[in-house]
């Protein structure tokens, strides 16, 4: 596609002006720290968060949001992880996880009945994908759901079902009963709520994103209402046109943003840090292999902010954009990874210790190869879709 695309919207800036702000007075480093240390995410800034009416900007004004804008809802992610991943997590699980996803493939009643609560920030959904055996390979998930009359009843296990805990749905990927003609069909999307009979969660230590802990969730006959189904029960077999349809490409920007943003962080604390530190008489950005690093990191980084925001414009245009948030998704992973990681050599041995953001940003850019399709799994993709 050979679209290029206009300047920011006014009212983006304007929201970027605002959360700037917010983040700079709410989120200060010692709170970064101490959230990170406890895996943890503080409930009352959230709904500060919410008051503003961000959540709405995946939600329909019928249902209480501000009409659908990636754009924008991508410079929220962006802005938010200024101040590390602690909002911009809940704000996922509220506006992605959950109005993205119930938008576009709920049911009416579904709609009807969660988007007003996730739009005010008053509801949360988690995503249930991965297994203990199944990571990229999505559709090979073995946790089943059976039809019992006008109900259905799901055995298995979720693995790294992060804010389970906290979350009021698992969006939970489930194999159907039934035959099927070829391993997608017989897929199925199901609300599983986190406090039904039949579910148990321990959680699982781990190095990145810790605005919260991931879980282990396991799901021993938990018998729901058929419209419990996403999308209801003609949407029983239909799970993997929701997984690979319009959500995942989103899915994609999304994670990007949160990417993008913590590199962003990355490269604004060491720029700061290499005028500010004297070595050998002089600031460390005048030592030309530090500028290079600085320059080079820039340059990266300007490139990742065109791949995720052409994206996201065209998502947003509802253009056809599989390629495109691919492309973003890989490269501004890869990326935002190196970019971080020259930021850490530029902060020396403070960049080791927790008096800078920069070894956090590390480790949850560590993870962004991996997580939401891994750069692997791009490149096969596009491979795919370029039919190489
Ligand atoms: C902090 C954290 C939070 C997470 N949160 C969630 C969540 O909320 N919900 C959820 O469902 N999951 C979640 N995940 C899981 C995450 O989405 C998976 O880690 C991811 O999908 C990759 O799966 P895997 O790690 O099992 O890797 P695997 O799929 O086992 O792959 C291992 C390696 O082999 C490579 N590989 C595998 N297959 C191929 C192939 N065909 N071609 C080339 N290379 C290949 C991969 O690229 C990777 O490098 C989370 C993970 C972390 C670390």
């Amino acid at each position: 596609m050979n679209q290029s695309f206009a300047p920011e919207p006014d009212h983006v800036t304007e929201l970027r002006r605002q959360l700037s702000r917010w983040v700079a007075e709410k989120m200060p480093r010692e709170k970064r720290r101490e959230w990170d240390r406890a895996h943890t995410w503080d409930r009352d800034l959230f709904r500060e968060l919410a008051a503003m009416g961000l959540i709405g900007l995946t939600i329909p004004e019928d249902y209480g949001g501000q009409g659908e804008d990636i754009y924008a809802a991508a410079a929220v992610i962006e802005e938010l992880c200024q101040g590390g991943p602690s909002m911009a997590g809940p704000f996922i699980h509220a506006a992605f996880y959950g109005g993205l996803n119930i938008s576009e493939n709920g049911s009416p009643e579904q709609k009807e009945a969660l988007l007003p609560k996730l739009a005010r920030g008053e509801m949360f959904l988690c995503y249930g994908l991965s297994e203990p055996n199944v990571g990229g390979d999505l559709p090979a998930v073995e946790t089943r759901v059976r039809r019992e009359g006008d109900e259905i009843v799901i055995n298995g296990a979720k693995r790294w079902c992060t804010g389970a805990d906290w979350s009021d749905y698992i969006y939970c990927l489930c194999r159907s009963e039934g035959e099927a003609a070829e391993r997608h069909g017989n897929l199925t999307f199901v609300l599983v709520p986190t406090d039904a009979p039949g579910v148990s969660m321990q959680p699982l230590e781990h190095a990145n994103l810790r605005y919260t802990l991931s879980m282990d969730v396991f799901l021993d006959e938990v018998r729901l209402p058929e419209s419990a189904i996403v999308g209801g029960p003609a949407k029983w077999n239909k799970g993997w046109q929701m997984l690979a349809g319009r959500a995942l490409d989103v899915e994609k920007i999304e994670i990007t943003a949160v990417t993008y943003g913590l590199a962003r962080a990355a490269l604004e604390e060491a720029w700061a840090y290499a005028q500010e530190r004297v070595q050998f008489g002089k600031p460390i950005g005048k030592h030309q292999a530090v500028a290079h690093k600085l320059v080079t990191a820039r340059t990266k980084l300007a490139a990742c902010r065109h791949m995720l925001y052409h994206a996201a414009w065209l998502a947003g245009l509802g253009h056809p954009c599989s390629a495109e948030t691919a492309m973003a998704k890989l490269y501004v992973a890869d990326t935002g990874l190196e970019i971080a990681l020259a930021c850490q050599q530029v902060i020396g041995a403070y960049g080791l210790s927790d008096a800078y953001d920069i070894e956090r940003n590390v480790r949850d850019l560590m993870g962004m190869p991996i997580v939401g399709g891994s750069s692997d799994m791009q490149k096969n993709n596009l491979a795919r879709m370029w039919r190489l």
